[in-house]
């Protein structure tokens, strides 16, 4: 899979690729990364990228040809465009399915703004999806394109170790992953629940799957909606309701 990000601060990216996981994936040639600098695609000899806004107002916005001419430059011996996705506080929360989605592409174009944000013309005319990470609005997009490259390059087969370890990741499942333990079983008296020491797979595999779903109605029940939830799930959050209080599901 291959990424372009197209950036005003290619530095931000150097110790994001060259470290942990995304060194790994790239190294084995699972992805391609390339950062481009779109002040080299701006037209005037100040290299000028942005501008003061129409009509008045702090701050500055990103002009449309240097956006366009590196988009069109990048895609140049494409048949199909791929798909260029710009990082925007107004643009649809990213999700785990989003991550999905994202990594059944063969090719990215991830866009990052900066200063109060880009013309209205690049949203309309170059982008094919806005992405915002959250209800809060940082400098720049750099950050934003890290988070959606880092969690749809784990997806790709084989560059997580042990793909079975993404499966079964928060929000994969539909629900929040189970509790996790290591050695040691006693660690200053607190120990590690019984069933996961006694080599019983079908009861560690019920263990996990009653404490993600334990663990999904204390802290996000709202995932429970959309779910997929067998009639021993149901049961099992109905006797954890009888527990913990009035709710129904
Ligand atoms: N004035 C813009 C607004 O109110 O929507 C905010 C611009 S922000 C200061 C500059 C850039 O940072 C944005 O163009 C975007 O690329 C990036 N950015 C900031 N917050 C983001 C978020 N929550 N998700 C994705 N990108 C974000």
């Amino acid at each position: 899979m291959r990424f372009d990000v197209l950036t005003l601060f290619p530095e931000m990216f150097h110790g994001f690729l060259s470290s942990s996981i995304m060194k790994r994936a790239i190294e084995n040639r699972l992805v391609s990364a390339s950062v481009v600098d779109f002040r080299e695609y701006s037209t005037d000899k100040h290299r000028t990228v942005d501008d003061t806004p129409y009509g008045g107002g702090g701050g500055m916005v990103l002009k449309p040809e240097p956006l366009f001419r590196a988009v069109e430059d990048l895609a140049r011996n494409e048949s199909v465009r791929p798909p260029v996705l710009m990082m925007s506080p107004q643009g649809r929360p990213f999700t785990q399915k989003k991550a999905e989605e994202l990594s059944r592409h063969s090719r990215l174009i991830l866009m990052c703004g900066h200063y109060e944000g880009y013309d209205e013309r690049i949203r309309e005319h170059l982008v094919d999806e806005e992405i915002s990470i959250g209800d809060y609005v940082l400098t720049g997009g750099e950050l934003p394109a890290m988070v959606v490259m880092d969690s749809v390059i784990r997806l790709i087969p084989g560059v997580l170790g042990n793909h079975a370890s993404a499966e079964a990741d928060s929000f994969s499942t539909g629900l929040l992953e189970y509790p996790q333990y290591t050695r040691p079983a006693d660690f200053r008296g607190w120990k590690v629940p019984d069933v996961l020491l006694s080599g019983h797979h079908a009861q560690i595999e019920r263990w996990r799957r009653q404490e993600a779903l334990k663990r999904t109605m204390e802290r996000r029940p709202d995932l429970l909606d959309s779910a997929d939830l067998t009639e021993e799930d149901r049961a099992h959050l109905r006797t954890l309701n009888r527990d913990d209080g009035p709710s129904e599901v």
